[in-house]
């Protein structure tokens, strides 16, 4: 938890990485660094903006999010047949053809576990952002970074690519728009990783409970 970048709401005690001098540092503000004062190495950083940047992305995840269960993934073409395959027409032909558990597999990792996710981010984001509180907000945003949504979302793009490959030589697959915003999705979720700043909602949690 104690890190280079963690931000506290008091005084606290932080050595120095180049010179180990021990220093008090105070509560640093949204852009500001802490120095040592012996050798000006950079003792501690607060990271601007990275609140807004979260929300902007989460609320972008939640739009591809859309559009990948909007639009088909792919479409296979065979004997002047085309079959669009939705996300969910995936789902639902997997258990069609006696495949219950993958079918549930598919849905829970493709469908219904990163909207709850992406929602979950954008309600905690959004509220840290408002300054409303709730009792759930911790829970929840400990809940999500316990969790490995976007791994799985990976793992699933990884094995349509595969598939389609395989694919390749019975049918003349086309890929679809939510193949293309899936792949920017995975993108987005791991640039929300990089700049989301947990201790802003912790500080948040903190100042207002
Ligand atoms: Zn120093």
């Amino acid at each position: 938890m104690q890190g280079e970048k963690h931000k506290h709401t008091q005084r606290v005690l932080r050595i120095c990485h180049d010179c180990d001098l021990i220093q008090e540092i105070p509560p640093l503000k949204a852009g500001k660094t802490a120095r040592c004062i012996r050798c000006h190495s950079i003792l501690e950083r607060h990271r601007t903006n990275s609140l807004d940047r979260s929300l902007a992305l989460a609320l972008t995840g939640i739009i591809l999010f859309m559009l990948s269960n909007l639009f088909p993934l792919l479409s296979l073409k065979a004997g002047g047949v085309a079959l669009d395959s939705t996300l969910l027409s995936s789902s639902i032909e997997l258990f069609r053809i006696d495949r219950p558990l993958l079918s549930l597999l598919v849905f829970f990792t493709t469908i219904l576990f990163p909207a709850l996710s992406l929602a979950g981010m954008v309600y905690v984001l959004g509220s840290v952002k408002l300054g409303h509180n709730s009792q759930w907000i911790g829970p929840i945003f400990r809940f999500l970074r316990s969790t490995d949504v976007w791994g799985m979302l990976e793992v699933f793009l990884l094995a349509i690519i595969v598939a389609g490959v395989k694919l390749g030589d019975l049918a003349e697959i086309i890929p679809g728009i939510s193949l293309y915003s899936f792949f920017a999705l995975v993108i987005i979720l791991a640039l929300l990783s990089s700049t989301l700043d947990p201790d802003d909602v912790w500080q948040h949690q903190e100042t207002t409970t």
